[in-house]
């Protein structure tokens, strides 16, 4: 079974500065000294996977987007 790779997406223009994605996935997302969005991994890889999709799931704007490839 060929193993897809995530890619996540963030919409600055959205986020909201809550930090969700950078607690619960430090090594996939960081924040700008604006507070808003950095994603560091765009190409996240497999072992940082469980965490970048929690954080998806967790941020409260709707500005994060998983594309599997
Ligand atoms: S959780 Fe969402 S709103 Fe909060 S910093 Fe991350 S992307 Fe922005």
């Amino acid at each position: 079974m060929k193993i897809s790779q995530m890619r996540i997406t963030a919409d600055r223009d959205v986020c909201i500065g809550a930090g969700m994605c950078v607690m619960t996935a430090e090594e996939v997302f960081d924040q700008g000294d604006d507070g808003i969005v950095v994603v560091i991994e765009v190409e996240v890889p497999p072992e940082h996977a469980d965490a970048a999709a929690r954080a998806v799931a967790a941020c409260p704007s709707g500005a994060l987007r998983r594309v599997d490839a």
